[in-house]
């Protein structure tokens, strides 16, 4: 079964340490959420387990499988199953949404064993339909002008078709309204399987009311200060985070 492993990890954005040691284990089937404050390192563990070059790791290990993930470069990591949809997805001019999705699920492939073209298209199409996506999404340079909400949509349409091994997923619901927000978590919810396994960085417990996480994290200042149940997000959403750091002596 899927094993992902993220092991004291120490990561810095120019010599100013953010993430002071992660310990976090997936394993295939579950859901994890991470919740946190703002500015508290959520997207920079995101960043880091993506091998973004601003993002220093200055100790600590990530497997996949056993495999050591921080050795990869970043193809490398999508190719051994690891996606990755970032709060602010990078706008990438003259690709198109098509040749890029198609491309990335041939890199996961072994050579000669690519996707043909009317296969690749009948299985875009029919998810793009599933998220109640616009058919001209296909043809646009990706994310090229896309509202907040598309960019989002069109991660979740990437992770359908590249069918993952482990999904990070960070503030994906920001910038959805409550439709899109029940597509997109629809779509997440089709894709939990036994063999695979969910990271949900999230400010907000509302997503979780749609992707029932199997754990809760709470993130602050660099560290995953509290672990529990679904009720744990819940506690959050009414009392804030307040209750947290009191409880655990926390002084910013
Ligand atoms: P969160 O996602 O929890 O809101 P971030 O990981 O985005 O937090 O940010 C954590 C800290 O790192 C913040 O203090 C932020 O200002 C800083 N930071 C994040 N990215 C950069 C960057 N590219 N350059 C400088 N500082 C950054
Ligand atoms: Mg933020
Ligand atoms: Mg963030």
């Amino acid at each position: 079964a899927t094993q992902f492993v993220i092991d004291g990890l120490k990561a810095a954005i120019e010599n100013k340490e953010i993430l002071k040691g992660i310990n976090l284990e997936i394993k295939g089937g579950e859901v994890h959420a991470i919740m946190g404050p703002n500015g508290t390192g959520k997207s920079t563990l995101a960043s880091a387990l993506m091998g973004h070059p601003k993002y220093e790791v200055t100790s600590g290990a990530v497997t996949l499988d056993g495999e050591d993930v921080l050795d990869m470069a970043t193809d490398e990591r999508a190719r051994a199953g690891l996606f990755l949809a970032m709060q602010y997805p990078s706008e990438i001019a003259g690709v198109t949404n098509s040749d890029f999705l198609r491309s990335a699920i041939n890199a996961r492939r072994e050579e000669g064993k690519e996707i043909s073209l009317i296969k690749f298209i009948r299985q875009m199409e029919s998810k793009m339909k599933e998220l109640e996506m616009n058919p001209e999404f296909a043809h646009r340079y990706l994310n090229e002008g896309f509202s907040g909400g598309e960019k989002k949509r069109n991660e979740i349409l990437q992770m359908l078709l590249l069918e993952p091994k482990i999904v990070v997923l960070d503030e994906i619901d920001s910038g959805l309204d409550i439709d899109a927000l029940k597509i997109v978590a629809a779509g997440v919810n089709a894709m939990r399987s036994e063999d695979r396994g969910f990271l949900i960085i999230t400010h907000y417990q509302r997503l979780l009311g749609y992707i029932k996480p199997d754990f809760v994290h709470v993130m602050m200042q660099g560290r995953i200060v509290k672990s529990g149940g679904p009720e744990l997000a819940e506690r959050l959403e009414s009392e804030g985070y307040d209750w947290v750091k009191e409880e655990l002596g926390i002084v910013d």
